[in-house]
């Protein structure tokens, strides 16, 4: 079983996709975490990140045991992560990667990021696509950052926000958008706890109906 969770930055995807996996019992990807290995690594070598070539290389030479790096979730290297995202030749090197993931997961996974329905696993049984108004989404990921004390203003997150929505939207290498197939969930009202409720009541009718 293959469950496609996609959608902006700050939706709630990433901690609804978790949740997912655990009750389920299945195993949990976040594919964000690849590009933004990519990114740390390219800048690690002073790498230019618009270089394609440059960061082909290092999705190629990308280490699997250095996801868990805490490092991966510092605020600036989404930003940079949408950068080397845009290059097809980076996303052509870690499509593997993620498929076998999901289809060397039994009994099955749960993957998230932008174009996990649309183009990492078209076959999914279950797609949802997790949005939230700009607004509501950078108030989350301040209050984040307010606190761990980084310093962050409001309209600063809703400007990085809103640039990083247009760029993986606005790219031609599998943009971010929900697939035709997917159940669109918006977040904007909703606490953890209904999101994931809501999630899970999709997921059951579409696999009852399976069954
Ligand atoms: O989900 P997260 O914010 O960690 O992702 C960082 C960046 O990686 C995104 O803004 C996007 O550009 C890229 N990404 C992608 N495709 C995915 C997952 C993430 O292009 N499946």
């Amino acid at each position: 079983m293959i469950i496609a969770i996609d959608g902006p930055a700050a939706s709630g995807k990433g901690t609804l996709a978790r949740r997912i996996a655990q009750h389920l019992g299945l195993r949990h990807l976040d594919t964000g975490l690849l590009y933004r290995a990519v990114a740390r690594d390219m800048r690690r070598q002073g790498g230019d990140l618009e270089d394609a070539e440059a960061a082909a290389s290092a999705a190629k030479a990308l280490d699997v045991a250095s996801l868990e790096d805490p490092e991966l979730r510092a605020p600036g290297l989404g930003d940079a992560a949408s950068v080397v995202a845009r290059h097809a030749k980076v996303r052509a090197q870690l499509l593997q990667l993620q498929r076998d993931f999901a289809h060397g997961s039994p009994p099955g996974a749960v993957l998230d990021g932008r174009d996990i329905g649309t183009v990492v696993c078209p076959d999914a049984v279950v797609k949802i696509y997790v949005t939230a108004s700009a607004e509501v989404r950078a108030e989350r990921r301040f209050r984040e950052r307010v606190q761990r004390g980084d310093g962050a203003t409001y309209e600063g997150v809703l400007a990085d926000i809103r640039r990083r929505d247009e760029r993986d939207a606005g790219r031609d290498a599998a943009p971010m958008r929900p697939a035709a197939d997917a159940v669109l969930l918006d977040t904007s009202d909703l606490d953890i706890e209904a999101a994931f409720d809501q999630a899970l009541g999709v997921i059951l009718r579409k696999v009852g109906r399976l069954g």
